[in-house]
């Protein structure tokens, strides 16, 4: 019974965590087509260790690729372009997404700061301002623009936010987790009833909101659990956020 519901919830919300909420962004994601990160790509034996059931992985040990100066002049080498000789740098791995927008590595972020950070990337890196360069340096120009890109989907939303900075703590979220909580169970199958009988914009939109404010309860629950280290905890509030977000998406697809 447990199981088979869950299949049921897992299809009616298919998986997907776009930052469609800024349509400037949007506009350029369908210029720049990349493919969307793992958010489990750490599967090397490695550095992993187990913890709760919960695989945790120590930062060190993957094939990450660090610069250790401009590939052209051999200066020490800013992050997209050398300072001194303005070559188009290759990306450089060993920067996080929070560094890439020069934003604190912290959950709670100013969601303004972020896009205008996103677009002022996107300027210096378009296709037509880079198409004098080399081919090398046009190739670095695309990695280094799918990564600003998936960097900004990943902070924009609270969700991919949340499983992103707990990666970078070391811990994988499997957002595909089996719910065994009964009272949850009941919740979502509620949640989805509601939404597939509402008929009019009104009643979604009176249910997204109700939703939303789920959401951030739950996403302050995660800040709490966060910052306090009970990464079990911040575990669950990202299991529900999960499928309130879910549930965003299902009524926006009805709107
Ligand atoms: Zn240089």
């Amino acid at each position: 019974m447990v199981a088979s519901m869950t299949t049921l919830i897992r299809r009616t919300y298919p998986l997907t965590s776009r930052c469609n909420s800024l349509a400037t962004i949007a506009a350029i994601q369908s210029q720049t087509q990349l493919p969307r990160e793992s958010l489990q790509h750490h599967s090397s034996a490695e550095g992993r260790l187990r913890f709760s059931g919960r695989v945790f992985c120590s930062e060190s040990g993957g094939e990450e690729r660090r610069s250790s100066g401009c590939w052209n002049c051999g200066e020490k080498a800013a992050f997209l372009f050398c300072n001194s000789c303005r070559s188009i740098q290759p990306v450089d791995d060993s920067v996080d997404y929070f560094q890439i927008f020069g934003l604190e590595k912290k959950y709670e972020i100013d969601p303004g700061s972020l896009e205008g950070k996103y677009k002022d990337w996107q300027k210096k890196l378009h296709p037509d301002l880079v198409h004098n360069k080399s081919k090398k340096e046009r190739d670095y120009a695309a990695e280094q623009s799918a990564k600003v890109t998936e960097a900004c989907r990943t902070l924009t939303k609270r969700l991919s936010r949340a499983m992103y900075i707990m990666k970078l703590n070391g811990v994988n979220v499997n957002e595909e987790e089996t719910i065994t909580d009964p009272t949850l169970l009941m919740e979502i199958m509620e949640l989805r009833e509601t939404i597939s009988e509402a008929d009019d914009s009104t009643a979604l939109n009176q249910i997204r909101s109700q939703v939303q404010e789920k959401l951030k309860h739950w996403s302050d629950s995660f800040v709490e659990a966060f910052e306090s280290q009970r990464f079990d905890d911040a575990v669950k509030c990202i299991q529900r956020m999960t499928y309130y977000e879910r549930a965003c998406e299902e009524i926006v697809k009805k709107l």
